[in-house]
């Protein structure tokens, strides 16, 4: 199993390069060069496994058994799933009218990040005891990444963790899922300003290839491949819950269709693999007034909108659904040419028309919605009505799907993703007048005690941060930890 970029530029690298790279150096994604194929008879074996065993399948199918043997990963990947909070980590919960909701956030940050951010920092911990070497994780965070990544990653020894997120900007849960994490390996930072704002000292820093090699530095947003790898598991977990295909005989497979609330296109793009390895799903992407995903399903329109547009589901607030260079690759043949004409001219201009060839790829292969606050309100206001059943705002924005679009026929199931907990979107809960039984955790949250730094406006957050990294590094080096070495 070899990778590539979407962009041509690199071809034969193994897992564990791309699980420690971001972006390939070409700017493209890493892809799998060609994808398995998944027959009807391994699809009946796997019909009742539960979404541990899921994704232990899938990650063996990725990665060579010279790089991790089955045996490690049948150890580590159940191990990353087994603090979850409830039995198997994920739940179907089948409610009236048919609605069926996949809840994936039953990880300890309470979203469906919490699922691959597990598996994946047991990866790299892996590789980096084996290899008795460090990696400095950067993340950059709109909301629910970075506490994922700190509750996934604090306490690992080959990882220290460092955090920036929108001061005000994000909700009081996910701030303290990050601001309350005291461990050495974790730093936070409350930058003020947007996030977009805080992407721009990032880049460079990525872009700083001493830094990078000297430091190890890495990114875990949804660019990196491993997380999507994981989240193939996802899309299976809901096509072997609800196809019955226990009932039916042959090589004829049923088809599902998985309704996906989407930001930065990282699940979409699970799920178009999965179907690409012969799973026959039908893909609904679904957000809010932020739209292009929607624009360009439905017309080739994939231009950036003038701002980010602040709505009642704040995590698929995004101009830049970058995971969509992945789907574009795969539905264009692998036209590696093709996908890096397009994609630089996105990134110069912020606007691009898709060929009319590959549009229709496209709107044949996805269907689409948007949503606004309203619809949003409406739907946990239903969903509460007819089951005492309390949404997240993202998770309705996939739900109102359900509630007005027909069903493509009589045999075709659905399935909605609930991408997080309600717990953690409280505002939206109020906005539409429903109450909540809060988790004892999320007090427990209001009493701890926090640590993080702030990054004013006007000063160098770049230079700021670089120092930090290697400060972090300075004081591994005499045996020591940053923050016990300070005090
Ligand atoms: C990250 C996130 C999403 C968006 O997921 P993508 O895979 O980037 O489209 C949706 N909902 C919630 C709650 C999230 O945290």
């Amino acid at each position: 199993m070899r990778y590539c970029s979407t962009r041509g530029g690199t071809r034969g690298w193994d897992f564990r390069q791309v699980l420690f790279s971001g972006y390939a150096p070409d700017g493209g994604m890493f892809m799998p060069e060609s994808l398995p194929g998944l027959s009807a008879d391994t699809l009946r074996s796997w019909a009742s496994l539960s979404y541990p065993e899921l994704v232990l399948e899938v990650c063996a199918l990725f990665i060579p058994d010279d790089l991790i043997p089955r045996r490690d990963l049948a150890d580590l990947l159940p191990q990353a799933l087994s603090e979850f909070s409830v039995p198997g980590a994920v739940r179907l919960a089948q409610l009236r009218d048919g609605l069926c909701v996949l809840e994936l956030f039953h990880g300890q940050t309470m979203a469906f990040k919490d699922l691959a951010m597990t598996c994946v920092t047991r990866l790299l911990d892996y590789f980096l005891r084996r290899e008795h070497r460090r990696a400095t994780i950067l993340v950059g965070t709109s909301g629910d990444t970075g506490g994922s990544a700190i509750c996934s990653a604090r306490g690992l020894d080959g990882v220290d963790v460092l955090v920036v997120f929108p001061l005000g900007r994000i909700t009081t849960v996910q701030e303290r899922h990050m601001t309350t994490s005291l461990e050495d390996n974790v730093h936070v930072f409350a930058a003020d300003g947007s996030s977009d704002d805080i992407d721009v000292p990032l880049r460079r820093l990525f872009a700083d290839q001493d830094l990078v090699k000297n430091h190890g530095l890495m990114s875990l947003n949804s660019v990196n491949w491993a997380r999507i790898l994981v989240q193939l598991a996802h899309f299976l977990y809901a096509y072997l819950h609800l196809s019955d295909l226990q009932k039916v005989k042959g090589q004829e497979l049923p088809t599902v269709e998985v309704v996906v609330p989407t930001g930065g296109a990282g699940n979409i793009a699970a799920g178009c693999i999965v179907n690409l390895m012969g799973v026959p799903l039908r893909l609904v992407a679904m957000v809010n007034n932020n739209d292009i995903v929607h624009r360009v399903v439905q017309s080739g329109d994939y231009s950036m909108a003038s701002s980010v547009k602040q709505t009642l589901a704040p995590a698929i607030d995004i101009q830049d659904p970058y995971n969509m260079e992945r789907v574009l690759w795969l539905l264009s043949d692998k036209n590696s040419a093709l996908v890096k004409g397009l994609m630089e001219e996105f990134q110069s201009s912020h606007r691009l028309q898709l060929p009319e060839k590959l549009h229709k790829k496209l709107s044949a292969f996805i269907s689409s919605g948007s949503v606004t606050d309203e619809m949003i309100i409406g739907t946990m206001q239903r969903c509460w009505q007819e089951n005492h059943y309390v949404l997240c705002p993202h998770s309705a924005v996939a739900a109102w799907y359900h509630y007005h679009a027909p069903l493509l026929g009589p045999a075709v199931s659905r399935c909605c993703i609930a991408t997080a907990s309600p717990a953690k979107f409280q505002e939206a809960v109020q906005k539409a007048g429903l109450t909540l039984d809060l988790p004892k955790e999320l007090w427990a949250l209001e009493e701890m005690e926090t640590r993080y730094e702030k990054l004013e406006k006007g000063t160098d957050w770049e230079a700021r941060l670089k120092e930090r990294i290697r400060a972090i590094r300075c004081a591994r080096e005499k045996g020591q930890v940053f923050y016990s070495a300070k005090k």
